[in-house]
């Protein structure tokens, strides 16, 4: 089967990278979590804080942050190392929720970022979410994603998520952090979230997870035979 770029946008805890990941399992895909990249400098901020305004303590602390992705040898989950370290599940904790979106905001963060999400999808095969991907990391991704849900169900899938793994945050908390997001996300100048032209809006309020699923696979397959057509045809 031929290979595209999946790009996935959208508001936090939307449900992006569930169904980015279910996704790429279905068509034999990479999954790969933008977000993660940033929560990774974000939490190595937090331990090793510097001036954010100052560019060149911000590129100085860019040489020191290596990230790697590594698959979870038992479930095969995507893993986020930080310099050596499996950091993981340190970057889905609330503080680094509450600064991810300010060190993001920063252009030289940005800057090596996408340029490390350019390479890591350069082969294609890849199913990415994030906020940017279709606008400035892929802007020719064979299917754009914008995905949607009101913050009330967010919150709550959240919070179901985050307790599952055993953290106590109340639904508050949690609301407040993912509309805090939103609105730092959306406004800021450096790549803010926004719905291209070509993206296909989802908004999955109402919908079960699998539709959800089958809605973003079935998208997929018919851009990838199109492609295909198009490439036997030239
Ligand atoms: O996807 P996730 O919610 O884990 O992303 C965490 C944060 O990282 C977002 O709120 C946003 O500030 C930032 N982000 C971004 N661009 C991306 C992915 C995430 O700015 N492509």
């Amino acid at each position: 089967m031929g290979k595209i770029v999946i790009a996935i946008d959208g508001q936090s805890g939307c449900g992006k990278s569930s169904t980015a990941k279910a996704v790429a399992k279905n068509l034999g895909y990479t999954y790969l979590d933008s977000g993660a990249m940033y929560r990774a400098v974000t939490f190595y901020y937090l331990q090793n804080p510097f001036d954010l305004e100052d560019s060149n303590a911000v590129s100085e602390a860019l040489e020191n942050v290596e990230i790697e992705f590594k698959k979870d040898p038992v479930s095969g989950d995507q893993l986020t190392f930080l310099n050596g370290k499996n950091v993981e599940s340190e970057i889905r904790q609330m503080e680094v929720s509450n600064n991810v979106s300010k060190v993001a905001s920063i252009k030289l963060v940005r800057q090596a970022m996408v340029a490390k999400q350019r390479k890591l999808g350069s082969a294609k095969g890849v199913v990415m979410d994030g906020r940017d991907i279709g606008s400035v990391v892929f802007p020719d991704a064979g299917l754009k994603m914008f995905m949607t849900a009101d913050l009330e169900t967010r919150a709550k899938r959240r919070l179901k998520e985050l307790s599952a793994e055993g953290n106590v945050y109340s639904l508050d908390e949690i609301k407040n952090n993912l509309a805090k997001r939103d609105e730092l996300d959306s406004s800021r100048e450096e790549s803010p979230l926004i719905k291209t032209a070509d993206a296909v809006e989802l908004d999955t309020s109402e919908l079960k997870f699998e539709d959800q699923v089958d809605i973003v696979i079935d998208l997929a397959r018919e851009r990838i035979e199109k492609e295909e057509s198009y490439a036997s045809n030239n």
